[in-house]
């Protein structure tokens, strides 16, 4: 499925962190957040005073708290507790992680599954851990490359194995709902680091990631 002599994905700078975007800028408030909410529904055509409508507002503002959890979550922290890998020094995989995030260039939902793998040096993690970290980085707005190449940075910045590969397979609301309308499509995205980008793991990783 995958084509092996494809490059893998160059990684790119992680985000800025959300306190230096924020320092000028301060966080709105919910009634704030509220009112733009508002705005948005009148810009769609219709009344925030409508009976149907008239608590969408809090409840957008609710959902965005669970959307955007991943604001609140430092990735390293998660990785923070480690195990010694007594004596296995094969490949740790963790396939069909659901990938629930949103768009940085419509707002849309991207949704889909990550698989995430490394080769221990001398720590392993907890493999909820893993999890974990697609999420912190999911639930944020994000475009699929950067979403992969910071989860597989992280863990090898983190956790210092001899490679990582993470691939992420989404499809696009902002593509199967508006513009081209393309249905059924999915978006296959993957960061291979260390070991894990070289023969012989190379091949063996990309097979298993796309079995
Ligand atoms: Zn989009």
């Amino acid at each position: 499925m995958f084509d092996p002599d494809l490059q893998s994905i160059v990684s790119l700078p992680l985000q800025v962190p959300l306190q230096e975007q924020v320092d000028d800028d301060p966080r709105p408030s919910r009634e704030q957040a509220e009112a733009a909410v508002r705005t948005l529904i009148r810009w769609a055509g219709d009344s925030p005073l409508r009976e149907g409508l008239r608590d969408t507002p809090a409840r957008v503002v609710r959902a965005y708290e669970e959307w955007f959890a991943g604001y609140a979550c430092n990735p390293a922290r998660i990785l923070g507790r480690r195990f010694e890998r007594a004596g296995y020094d094969d490949i740790v995989l963790l396939r069909d992680i659901p990938v629930r995030s949103v768009c940085e260039h419509h707002m849309a939902a991207i949704e889909g599954v990550a698989h995430v793998a490394y080769l221990p040096g001398e720590r392993v993690v907890g493999i909820s851990k893993l999890a974990r970290l697609v999420d912190a980085y999911a639930r944020r707005l994000q475009i699929q490359e950067r979403l992969t190449s910071e989860i597989a940075t992280t863990l090898q910045r983190e956790l210092q194995p001899r490679g990582v590969a993470v691939v992420i397979r989404a499809s696009h609301g902002c593509m199967t709902t508006r513009g081209v309308s393309i249905h059924g499509t999915t978006m296959i995205t993957r960061s291979l680091l260390g070991e894990c980008a070289v023969e012989p793991y190379r091949q063996e990783i990309l097979a298993a990631l796309s079995a």
